[in-house]
């Protein structure tokens, strides 16, 4: 029989690799519900309409990564591959647009892509995000960007680039695109075949293209930035004061084109030159024509995702320390048992001997898990409590006298 493997681009989070994910989740949230964030979770599948709709058709996601299904209900659904799409969606069907605005929300969830997996690339991987959802006002930029980069600096997350560019409105976006598309045809002969195919449906993607003829043509070609309109540039203009005034460093680069097409204006981009090949830890932008896209009221908003094995592979280790052991019980009695449950209803760390290890066995594993008392417990129900530091012993009988015990000693 072939031996059962985790999926390709799949992995387990062994518990040697827990505590750093923890310690990444603890950051997360201390400085994102610090700043008025709040978290929010939305199912693993959704309609796929929602990201056809949301994503874009013409965007690889759409187009090639989606993990989609028909249910025994004849209903396409796909494992969600971003989360911005289905916050807006819940935004909308909650009427979240009753709370007072500007509705902050942040994520930790995995997503799903059928991509080629490779180091930092997998089909499912897990995302921190988070979505500012009602405001148009740059600050709202400035300070996704920063907490971003708060997160990134905590995490010690080494070689850290922050580039910004900003797409405008759709309308621009619309009359640049035709000047891009006319540009890329009077060049064709020099393009890749893949770029020469889309340039109808996407041309802004030949900015992203490894090919040295499309790379040499690109390099003249017209950039959005110079085409935005004046309030457009004006709002760019105000976020990049704000960075300025937060000592937040940026290359601009009028050639970031992100992969989902519901950005407007603001886009950035953050890189690690700690990691190979897929150096993007995070990234986003302004998405202000999203929620009523998606059947909502006219909404903008803001927000970003970074890649959690990303931070991970860049960041500097430095785990939380483990939970302490207050109590290791050691025997395989009833009466141990009962000690165990008094001990948690108590509020105490507690262990169980499982291993029917010897008693001196038993000794050095609290010992291992750096426990503070060992209580040796008999069948018939008397207990010595040992501290494990001192080796002295005290005799008490029951298992509510001994965590009495414990407690007062622990307090005094
Ligand atoms: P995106 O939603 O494509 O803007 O991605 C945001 C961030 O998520 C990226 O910068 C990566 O750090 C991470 N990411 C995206 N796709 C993957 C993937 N297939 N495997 C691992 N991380 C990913």
């Amino acid at each position: 029989m072939a031996r059962l493997q985790a999926p390709r681009g799949t992995y387990d989070v062994l518990p040697e690799a827990a505590a750093a994910r923890l310690a990444l989740e603890t950051v997360a949230r201390r400085i994102l519900e610090g700043a008025g964030y709040e978290r929010i979770e939305t199912p693993v599948f959704e309609a796929t309409d929602l990201f056809s709709r949301g994503v874009g058709a013409s965007t690889d996601i759409v187009q090639k990564e989606m993990y989609t299904f028909t249910d025994a209900g004849g209903r396409s659904l796909t494992l969600r591959p971003e989360g911005t799409a289905p916050i807006c969606r819940a935004y909308v069907e909650h009427g979240m647009q009753v709370r007072s605005q500007p509705v902050k929300l942040w994520y930790l969830s995995q997503f799903f892509r059928h991509e080629r997996a490779q180091a930092g690339r997998f089909r499912q991987f897990w995302q921190v995000g988070a979505e500012t959802i009602g405001s148009d006002d740059p600050a709202v930029d400035a300070e996704s960007i920063a907490l971003l980069m708060a997160i990134l600096t905590e995490l010690g997350v080494g070689g850290i680039e922050l580039r910004l560019g900003s797409l405008g409105t759709p309308a621009t976006r619309a009359e640049y695109r035709e000047e891009l598309a006319a540009y890329l045809r009077a060049h064709e002969d020099r393009l890749s075949p893949e770029v020469v195919a889309r340039i109808d449906l996407n041309p802004l993607r030949a900015f992203d293209a490894d090919h040295p003829g499309t790379r040499e043509v690109m390099a003249g070609a017209p950039v959005l930035m110079d085409a935005l309109a004046p309030e457009d540039a004006e709002h760019f203009a105000e976020v990049r004061a704000r960075l300025d005034a937060a000592q937040i460093a940026y290359r601009l680069d009028p050639t970031l084109v992100r992969g989902l097409d519901y950005y407007a204006r603001t886009v950035f981009e953050l890189t690690s030159d700690l990691l190979g090949a897929q150096s993007a830890v995070g990234g986003g932008g302004r998405y202000d024509g999203l929620v009523e896209q998606l059947g909502g009221p006219h909404t903008p908003a803001c927000g970003w995702a970074a890649g959690v094995e990303r931070m991970l592979l860049s960041a500097e280790h430095r785990p939380l320390p483990r939970e302490v052991c207050d109590l290791y019980v050691s025997g395989t009695g009833v009466p141990a048992f009962a000690l165990a449950a008094e001990g948690r209803r108590a509020g105490l760390n507690v262990q169980l001997e499982l291993a029917g290890r010897s008693r001196k066995g038993q000794r050095k594993q609290a010992a291992r898990l750096g426990a503070d008392v060992v209580a040796l417990v008999d069948d018939d129900g008397s207990i010595a409590l040992e501290d494990a530091g001192s080796g002295e012993q005290k005799l008490v009988a029951g298992a509510t006298a001994a965590v009495a015990h414990i407690l007062k000693g622990r307090h005094l």
